[in-house]
């Protein structure tokens, strides 16, 4: 195994150009303050889409465009919560996207931080209840449960209502959408740690019976975005390609800094050093993809799966940096492909930096689609991260000035220079897998648990 970098004068290139720049942190300030949250259905989402597209074509990039799809579209309303029972008493919550308008009058229990083994306690007492459980991820299970899955759980229990609670002091209640692109069976909102901590002290009262009054107004009603598509030509095999992608949309109680516009950013700068060093050397195409509206379903990307069915045997490969230009490790984070681990590792071993290699799957990004249909896909992050609260990620204070420089450069350098890799391979060790073979890795995936009990919920 060669230690030589075959592509020493691009990397140096690239990279000395991503580190003596500002441009990264200059589109990512423009993304966050000119366009706030990006949110689905906003004007801001289409001005950022344009913005993006604009910063594309000036990179000189081509086929730059956006396509438009549809969607199930959501607005929030007004949510109120109110104590009945032991005490009166009306708390701050929000509405998560798709939570249809309700007025529900009824007890609540807990279910924890909603584990598998917490719903079964519950039994058939959370039938036509309020079902509470924390964002924080069952300690001991060994996965991460997605906010998702304990709603899903919840309506499973025959609940008619979901309350998520913060696991993080201080930083208000946490956001995330209760479905795929579409309304939610029952209304679901989120309340701050500290208001969740005063439920849990009224349920462990003696007689536990504690009568809540929730009312949600949020609207529910179809939708279009857009995704944005731009192309760096490859130059002996156009057709093949490798994707780059990052969801561009925030929630709308934040700016969306970390998640996911530092990834979306770091994804611009790589088109940039790409186009600006390795335009004329790239024998593959890489095709660089803005999504639309992930955080309310991964709606972009499974819509972009749709609309590009044609081409998914010419994806050699897909990355998604969503969120990458976090504080996370610049990883590559393959979804069971074993045979691209020694292609990475010697890229690493050739590229001096650092880059860990493994693999994980989950179905919460807009690797997701791809995944099942059977792309060879990663995504950006730390393989060994053991799982962990989204801190001040879907809360308001995702907010601009916690990006760092530093981890926007590090991601932006380890995509160009993996995209690169990946699109001048000759033999690229990975195709895409058979339906079949996505789908022995869906049933017995411990990760892919929360998807399998959101396909019991459309059954
Ligand atoms: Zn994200």
């Amino acid at each position: 195994m060669s230690k030589k970098n075959p592509y020493l004068q691009l990397d140096q290139q690239m990279v000395g150009d991503i580190y003596t720049s500002q441009e990264v942190m200059e589109n990512l300030t423009v993304l966050c303050d000119e366009y706030g949250a990006r949110f689905a259905g906003t004007p801001e989402e289409y001005e950022a889409a344009n913005f993006i597209a604009a910063c594309f074509k000036r990179y000189g990039l081509q086929n730059v465009k956006l396509e438009t799809y549809p969607y199930a579209g959501w607005t929030r309303g007004t949510a109120t919560l109110e104590v009945i029972e032991p005490i009166r008493r009306t708390l701050h919550c929000i509405s998560l996207p798709y939570c249809p308008a309700a007025d529900i009058t009824t007890e609540l229990v807990s279910a924890g931080c909603g584990s598998p083994d917490e719903y079964t306690a519950l039994g058939d007492t959370a039938t036509d209840k309020l079902v509470m459980a924390k964002s924080a991820s069952p300690p001991d299970l060994g996965r991460w449960v997605h906010r998702k899955e304990k709603f899903e759980r919840a309506v499973l229990a025959g609940a008619s209502g979901f309350i998520f609670v913060s696991e993080h002091p201080g930083v208000g209640p946490e956001t995330g959408s209760l479905q795929n692109d579409r309304p939610a069976p029952m209304p679901g909102i989120s309340v701050c740690k500290e208001d969740g901590e005063f439920l849990a002290r009224l349920i462990a009262r003696e007689n536990g019976k504690v009568t809540l009054k929730l009312r949600t107004t949020d609207i529910n009603e179809p939708r279009t975005s857009w995704n944005v598509v731009a192309d760096l030509p490859g130059n002996e095999n156009a057709d093949e390609m490798v994707v780059v992608g990052c969801h561009y949309d925030g929630h709308d109680i934040s700016q969306g800094a970390h998640d996911p516009a530092s990834g979306m950013v770091s994804v611009i700068e790589a088109s940039r050093v790409l186009s600006a060093y390795a335009a004329d050397s790239l024998k593959c195409t890489v095709r660089f993809i803005a999504f639309g509206t992930e955080e309310i379903g991964l709606t972009g990307a499974f819509r972009y799966i749709d609309a590009h069915a044609s081409e998914l045997d010419n994806i050699r490969f897909m990355l998604n940096m969503d969120a990458a230009g976090g504080s996370s490790r610049k990883g590559i984070v393959l979804h069971h492909w074993d045979a691209l681990e020694p292609f990475f590792n010697t890229a690493q071993q050739q590229m001096h930096t650092e880059m860990p290699v493994g693999q994980k799957v989950h179905s919460y990004s807009d690797h997701f689609p791809f995944f099942l249909k059977g792309v060879p896909s990663s995504h950006m992050g730390d393989p060994e991260s053991a799982p962990a609260g989204r801190g001040f990620g879907h809360t308001a204070y995702d907010t601009l000035e916690k990006v760092e420089l530093a981890n926007l450069r590090a991601a932006s350098a380890v995509g160009a220079r993996v995209a690169l890799r990946c699109a001048n391979a000759d033999d690229f060790p990975a195709k895409r897998r058979t339906s079949e073979a996505v789908q022995e890795i869906v049933d017995t995936d411990p990760g892919l648990e929360g998807y399998r009990i959101s396909l019991k919920l459309t059954l």
